[in-house]
């Protein structure tokens, strides 16, 4: 799995290479349905700028890093879940559960609440 751009599934989605279902987009993120949901509404919420890992995030990403929770909010909402609730994770590195390494939030609803990471 390469840390790069150039072969980053999530880069090729955003320039329309790969197709996506997409529910949102905006001049700073895209948001698609998850190939393989494991909830009614399971969202990625993904900025357009290749950030590989939560590591990777800088000061000068503060103001996207927070967008990605407002878009969460509103793709929820739109989705009928603002009042009953959703989850939102962000998976970092390997041992966190990443498998594509460029940032995104996972937003889920309308499954049995849990972790999305079975524990030990
Ligand atoms: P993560 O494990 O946090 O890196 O999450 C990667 C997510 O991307 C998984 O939930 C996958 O099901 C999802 N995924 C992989 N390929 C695609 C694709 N082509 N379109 C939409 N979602 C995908
Ligand atoms: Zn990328």
């Amino acid at each position: 799995m390469s840390h790069e751009t150039g072969d980053c599934l999530f880069c090729r989605i955003r320039d329309g290479e790969v197709p996506s279902t997409k529910v949102y987009e905006d001049e700073q993120v895209i948001a698609f349905k998850d190939i393989n949901p494991k909830a009614p509404l399971h969202v990625l919420i993904v900025p357009r700028k290749h950030i590989a890992t939560i590591n990777d995030i800088t000061e000068a990403d503060a103001g996207l890093a927070g967008h990605l929770f407002l878009v969460a909010k509103q793709v929820a909402a739109d989705a009928g879940y603002g009042d009953i609730g959703y989850q939102v994770q962000m998976n970092c590195l390997k041992g966190g559960g990443q498998v594509i390494f460029h940032i995104h939030l996972h937003l889920l609803a309308g499954g049995r609440s849990g972790p999305l990471l079975p524990a030990g």
